[in-house]
């Protein structure tokens, strides 16, 4: 038995959602296809429960992609503030953050409420718990235009019926790929959008975990863990980015927003600078303090005269790893080299990670189908008419902040007017 559509979503999660809810205003039949037990689980856990929607200042600069233009058009034809129109419109309570992050009062579910309710008054249809095992193309149908199908079975319950699951083919006119990133795969993700991509010929860009925690082995691994629960404000850089923002120590290793958006432009093997004291010059500081106090110790001068204030524990921690010998030693009696280059460490502390906290804690996916053979106007397939992708699986990462967000939704919107 067959079902037709003019438009199939695979993934029920920001971008799908959204792009249903405007192809459904426009007037067409929408099925929404996911293989999970809940819509937009996603956006449920994202923001710390709050969901950061969006962001008052969105710019093609907050995001990362192999084609940095790629982005522009549909952010452009798709402004943070008509997604806060329809955010007010449902009576959605909200507030601002530094930096123009805005976050729900409540919870991230009256976002994914809103998505669901504007849904049904569009009457999309979702269908969960559905897993997709193939798709195909044709050319269109004489009768009813339908090109692809997708041939699916109901994801078999914990108390699975002995039975096999009788298989659904659904036929469709355009096939819109939402199916997001890798990270949390308990959440449901999986790499089905890349391989559906690859199936229809286009090329994938190395995916990698990004907004993601560094981790690290060694020496520094123990003293990171050592000062677990500590956070403070730093400048965390590396080649390409520079962010001024604060840095959390973990039992697992450097976490906090500077952490995960520097993740965003890190490599594998590369090393971090953190700049500890992002308002204080130590070199000049310490060699000032040598010529009038020259009694002075190190951790004094650093704990009583730099405009920044360290934890003491975090301050003892450094003394240990970096100026062990000289604890005790008045600056008289350290050599200004030395004290220059205890200066130069501090305001810019390199380190290696040994890697990331991967997948299992990261937001996003940085990577995905490479944008080249998309249209950046309307997120349809070069290689496949009729064939879209949008948010996430695509090669379009967003800093934190509520990027990744407007992307789904600007890339959903876009979409959806072409479908
Ligand atoms: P998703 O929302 O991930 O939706 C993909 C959907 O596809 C899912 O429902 C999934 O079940 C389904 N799917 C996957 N594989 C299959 C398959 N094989 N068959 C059928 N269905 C499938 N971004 C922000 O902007 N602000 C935040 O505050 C924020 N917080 C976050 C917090 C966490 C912990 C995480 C993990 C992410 C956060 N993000 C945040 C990122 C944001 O959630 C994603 O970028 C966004 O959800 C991507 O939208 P999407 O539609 O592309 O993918």
């Amino acid at each position: 038995t067959g079902k037709y559509y003019d438009a199939i979503i695979i993934g029920a999660g920001a971008s799908g959602l959204y792009c249903a809810l405007h192809a459904g205003q426009r007037g067409l039949r929408v099925l929404v296809l996911d293989h999970a037990n809940k819509a937009g689980k996603k956006i449920l856990m994202s923001g710390g429960g709050r969901c950061n929607f969006t962001n008052y200042f969105v710019a093609p600069e907050h995001f990362i992609s192999a084609n940095s233009h790629f982005c522009k058009s549909a952010l452009s034809r798709y402004p943070s503030w008509e997604f806060i129109a329809m955010v007010e419109r449902h009576q959605v309570a909200y507030h601002e953050r530094e930096h123009g992050q805005l976050f729900c009062d409540d919870s991230a579910q009256d976002i994914l409420t809103m998505l669901l309710d504007e849904c049904q008054a569009a009457g999309v249809e979702i269908r969960l718990n559905t897993q997709v095992d193939t798709v195909s193309a044709q050319e269109p149908d004489a009768t009813d235009g339908t090109r692809f199908a997708i041939s699916t079975t109901p994801k078999a319950s914990k108390k699975a019926a002995v039975s096999e699951p009788a298989p659904t083919v659904y036929h469709s006119r355009t096939l819109v790929v939402a199916t997001g990133g890798l990270s949390i795969p308990t959440m449901g993700a999986s790499g089905l959008g890349y391989q559906l991509a690859e199936q229809f010929g286009h090329s994938i860009e190395p995916c990698t975990a990004s907004l993601v925690p560094f981790t690290f082995t060694d020496q520094i691994g123990e003293l990171i863990r050592s000062l677990s629960g500590v956070s403070i404000p730093v400048v965390a850089s590396n080649a390409r980015a520079s962010f001024r923002l604060p840095l959390l120590f973990t039992h697992r290793g450097l976490s906090g927003p500077s952490m995960l958006q520097l993740s965003n432009y890190w490599h594998t093997g590369e090393t971090i600078d953190i700049n500890l004291f992002p308002n204080t010059d130590i070199s000049a500081l310490l060699i000032k303090h040598k010529q009038k106090h020259p009694k002075q110790l190190i951790r004094t001068v650093l704990a009583e005269h730099a405009s920044d204030k360290l934890p003491k524990k975090l301050l003892s921690a450094l003394q240990t790893h970096l100026w062990h010998e000289q604890r005790d030693t008045d600056l008289a009696n350290i050599k200004d080299e030395q004290l220059h280059q205890l200066g130069e460490i501090l305001n810019g502390w390199t380190l290696k990670p040994s890697g990331t906290e991967g997948y299992r804690t990261a937001e996003v996916t940085r990577g995905g189908v490479t944008t080249e053979a998309v249209s950046s106007k309307t997120m349809e397939s070069k290689q496949q008419q009729g064939l879209y992708f949008i948010g996430e699986v695509l090669d379009m990462t967003g800093w934190l902040g509520g990027y990744n967000f407007q992307w789904a939704w600007a890339s959903g919107y876009a979409c959806a007017q072409a479908l």
